[in-house]
């Protein structure tokens, strides 16, 4: 049976990278290697200016309906304007709210072709292959109270509150073990559980989860040392877990160990469906919609088709397949080839059509 691929393209250079995973796509379906279904809606400043909404009610039944949304970018000066309920940011919003995209991961790859690019040394990120898995939609960013009181004597005071239920960590921790079945096999819990209770608990049902997962090793981490190993030996990781305060600072210090925006995938991903097992997911890269090169052939497409192929890592269980994707970026950028924004002394310039050929065609080779 075919599987069903939602594509959101978005605004800006998102519907430029987007048309390169078209490309992939219709490639691997005719060489036999996948049979994805593909339909394409509007999300972002697109879908305002065609329907007054950030993303159509239509458009949401599908990407509810679909095995994976591949997402491009949205945004730009434009839509600057809009009300802000259906500003273009609001239709990803919307989508992370209406799947229940609780997990979020943050993949960082050194390709060795970039190591020099990177602000640490070569010989501490070439080769690097990290998951950060970020819990999304709870946490201190939610808590309440939440708020800011004016103690009337020229004093104010703001609280934010770290609340987690037991759930909450168990299920961001179990797709932390899920996922490093597929990789590395090796889980970090980050927390602070000498500080905080909350950190306390975390740790306690990341202990209980670890023991249905008896081939995956399992280690604790404070989450300041965790930053810190993560600019000293990242290549110690294979998948971190943490909460939504720890997961935004360390996925971000874990990314910008591997050079350009352009190259950043990302994928959230939501609850195993009770009947099917098949978790609700949204594939994107971690850029934006770059207004100040879309139009000029110049993007980057390689977070966007490296974001393609964590779907067919998660989504669809294609490790495989998903590997030779990467190794084919991997490949073109040991020929050299680079777009704009990673260009480097005696490299060839390309633009976004040619990169995506060139990946396409190691596949082929
Ligand atoms: P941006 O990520 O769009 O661009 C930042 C810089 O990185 C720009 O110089 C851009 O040219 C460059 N860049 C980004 N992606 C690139 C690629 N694939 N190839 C080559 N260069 C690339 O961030 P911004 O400029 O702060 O925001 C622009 C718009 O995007 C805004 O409207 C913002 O709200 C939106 N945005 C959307 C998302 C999203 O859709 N998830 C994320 C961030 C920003």
């Amino acid at each position: 049976m075919s599987q069903t691929l939602f594509l959101l393209p978005g605004d800006g250079i998102g519907t430029e990278i987007m048309a390169e995973v078209e490309k992939l796509i219709a490639f691997l379906n005719a060489e036999g290697l996948t049979d994805f279904e593909t339909d394409a809606g509007l999300v972002g400043g697109s879908a305002y200016d065609a329907h007054g909404a950030a993303i159509s009610d239509a458009d949401m039944e599908k990407a509810l309906a679909a095995d994976a949304v591949i997402f491009g970018a949205v945004g730009g000066p434009k839509w600057d304007g809009v009300p802000y309920d259906v500003r273009p940011e609001a239709g990803l919003l919307r989508l992370r709210k209406d799947l229940a995209l609780f997990a979020n991961l943050r993949p960082a790859i050194c390709y060795p072709a970039l190591a020099d690019a990177s602000s640490l040394k070569r010989e501490i990120v070439e080769g690097l292959d990290l998951l950060v898995v970020r819990e999304l939609t709870g946490g201190v960013y939610f808590g309440e109270p939440k708020e800011i009181t004016d103690l009337g004597n020229g004093q104010k005071r703001a609280v934010d509150t770290q609340v987690y239920e037991s759930y909450e960590i168990d299920r961001i921790c179990r797709v932390a073990f899920d996922l490093a079945g597929t990789r590395g096999k090796k889980v970090h819990s980050a927390d602070k559980k000498n500080v905080m209770k909350s950190g306390v608990l975390w740790d306690e049902i990341a202990h209980q989860v670890a023991k249905d997962y008896p081939g995956i090793a399992f280690e604790h981490i404070l989450a300041d040392n965790a930053a810190m190993q993560l600019v000293r030996n990242p290549k110690q990781f294979d998948v971190i877990v943490t909460d939504n305060l720890f997961g935004d600072v360390l996925s971000d210090a874990a990314a910008m160990l591997t050079g350009s925006l352009g190259m950043l995938p990302s994928a959230s991903l939501g609850a195993p469906d009770p009947e099917t097992g098949k978790r609700k997911a949204l594939y994107e890269p971690v850029h934006g919609s770059a207004p100040d090169i879309a139009g000029q052939g110049k993007a980057n497409p390689i977070a966007m088709i490296a974001s393609f192929a964590m779907a067919l890592r998660y989504s669809f269980e294609m490790v495989e397949l998903a590997d030779r994707v990467e190794k084919a970026i991997a490949d073109v950028l040991e020929d050299g080839l680079r777009t704009p924004d990673i260009m480097q002394d005696g490299a060839k310039a390309v633009g976004t059509t040619e990169m995506g050929d060139a990946i396409i065609a190691k596949l082929k080779g």
